[in-house]
């Protein structure tokens, strides 16, 4: 057990049930304002959840890793970051899924954290890059309660959850890059007390200047892709191979058949 007993979509009936992606829970928010709302009846409710960017990298290492496999059926969210996900759930099953990206998302709780005041601890990236984006979410949102940060290389996680639980944070946000955030999280889930945790791969970086997001027409025609081959191809280039056995087992899912049920009906791994 990760987080706590129970279907979360029981438990929490704003969360849709998730769409099945080849092996790997979806949740079909219809909006960003839709999964704010969830995330909000969540930590007013003090629940614990785990959330989990889902795109093709994550689904392609998860297939050859039982042990991420596991972890993301046992995550509470999982949301729909990389368009090829939303491409693979139309393929499977004739309905796609609102992007939900996890640095989108992250940029949308910042200002609804400041606006109720919630408490924000932010974790990873390079101790720059960490004080950088920091003091940027402070200068862009003065009410935000950043009640602690730190940076990705530390090499005691007790003392850094002891500093999380002592900061009284409500939301935890782990940028430390994809599965490293997702193992650690999974980890250490049962023992920080923030209702609310997310791994949220290089956002801070993206804050704080270090590195550069696509622009703006590249995230709505979901091609940021193409804009970070084109930019950093020696970090890209490898992770983007994945797209095409990607979809090459999403589309041999579906001649075959085997596709499995559209939704979970209960989350499997969460007894
Ligand atoms: N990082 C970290 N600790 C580590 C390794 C990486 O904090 O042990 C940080 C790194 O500094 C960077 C982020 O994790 O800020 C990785 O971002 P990337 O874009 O690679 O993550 P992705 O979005 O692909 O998961």
């Amino acid at each position: 057990m990760l987080i706590a007993e129970g279907d979360v979509s029981v438990r929490t009936p704003c969360i849709p049930r998730a769409i099945n992606v080849a092996g790997v829970p979806v949740v079909p928010f219809e909006s960003y304002e839709h999964a704010l709302a969830c995330i909000e009846a969540t930590v007013a409710a003090r629940e614990k959840t785990f959330w989990v960017a889902i795109n093709p990298q994550k689904c392609f290492r998860a297939w050859h890793e039982g042990g991420l496999l596991d972890l993301l059926n046992r995550a509470d969210v999982g949301i729909c970051d990389g368009v090829g996900v939303s491409i693979a759930a139309r393929i499977l099953h004739g309905q796609g899924i609102k992007r939900c990206t996890g640095c989108d998302l992250f940029l949308r709780i910042v200002p609804h954290a400041a606006k109720k005041g919630w408490g924000v601890f932010l974790l990873g990236a390079s101790p720059e890059s960490n004080a950088e984006a920091c003091a940027k979410l402070q200068e862009a949102y003065p009410d935000l309660r950043i009640v602690g940060h730190q940076d990705g290389y530390f090499k005691d996680s007790a003392q850094v959850v002891s500093h999380i639980n002592s900061s009284g944070a409500d939301l935890l946000f782990v940028a430390m890059g994809s599965p490293t955030q997702e193992y650690w999280i999974a980890e250490h889930r049962e023992k920080i007390n923030a209702p609310f945790c997310m791994g949220v791969g290089g956002s801070f970086d993206v804050v704080s200047g270090t590195i550069r997001r696509a622009p703006a027409i590249f995230r709505r025609t979901g091609t940021e892709w193409l804009f970070q081959l084109v930019t950093e191809p020696h970090k890209r280039f490898r992770r983007q191979t994945v797209y095409v056995p990607f979809m090459l087992r999403v589309l041999s899912k579906r001649l075959v058949g085997s596709v499995g049920a559209s939704q979970w009906t209960t989350k499997p791994a969460r007894q």
